[in-house]
């Protein structure tokens, strides 16, 4: 099974230069090693002219669960799609806290995403209150039940555990924590509850402070079949460095 390394540019950069510059040092950097890389820039960024020759995939950072008509401001997945678009990420936490994303909206865009064709990157994690107040397995149970709610094949989701807490403020999660985090998460999607359809190598990626330092670490440690980056995915040189990591 191939590692799933996936860059989050959220809302960066400024301009399509510096996209491109980017893009470009990334895309040379990681050809011929063996992960899957995917790079969600913002989606004005969404063209194949900037990402060249499908080394890396192009990745969506959000999509709107309807198809089309009046709703002002949103993206349709079949849009995304049309572009070349091969994941999205859905859920993640900063949707979920500024843009009030619910494990419902989550289960619709998930569904719609799979019915577009194009692949999940689902986002789950606690907040530093629910991980204090011992929730943290609740959390993500509920996160993963709902979020996949009438969906029985699981063949073209991925799951990125990203602690909340750990997202944005260098306080990267410990290697023995995030193991725990993802055995558990593997067992939930294991169980006879969720999904019928489970690909033997279904991936959880580890997302919150990647760096270099500590990338590899949860590949080979705590059992990550990827990594979600978001501020580190910005500086090529060191997103490149990440991706060797997970050789
Ligand atoms: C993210 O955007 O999903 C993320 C994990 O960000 P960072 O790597 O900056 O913590």
């Amino acid at each position: 099974m191939k590692n799933l390394i996936v860059a989050n540019w959220k809302m960066n950069p400024n301009s399509q230069k510096e996209a491109k510059e980017i893009f470009d040092a990334i895309r040379e950097g990681v050809r011929g090693l063996k992960s899957e890389v995917v790079v969600c820039p913002p989606s004005v960024y969404l063209y194949a002219s900037i990402f060249g020759e499908g080394v890396v995939a192009m990745g969506a950072q959000n999509i709107y669960f309807e198809d089309k008509g009046a709703f002002t401001g949103e993206i349709s997945a079949l849009m995304l799609k049309d572009l070349g678009v091969t994941y999205t990420i859905i859920g993640h936490s900063e949707r979920r806290k500024y843009f009030g994303e619910t494990d419902e909206t989550v289960n619709k865009k998930i569904k719609k995403a799979l019915e577009t064709g194009i692949k999940v990157i689902i986002c789950i994690g606690e907040t530093a209150e629910e991980r204090d107040a011992g929730k943290k397995n609740e959390v993500l149970e509920r996160q993963i039940k709902q979020g996949l709610a009438g969906i029985t094949d699981l063949t073209n989701i991925n799951i990125a555990y990203e602690p909340v807490w750990a997202i944005g403020t260098g306080n990267n999660c410990d290697v023995a924590e995030a193991k725990e985090a993802i055995n558990f998460i593997k067992s939930v999607i294991g169980s006879t509850t969720v999904g019928s359809v489970v690909p033997e190598n279904f991936r959880v990626l580890y997302g919150g402070s990647v760096k270099s330092e500590n990338s590899g670490s949860y590949i080979k440690e705590a059992g990550a079949n990827g990594l979600l980056v978001g501020g580190a995915s910005l500086k090529a040189d060191e997103f490149v460095k990440i991706v060797q990591s997970a050789e």
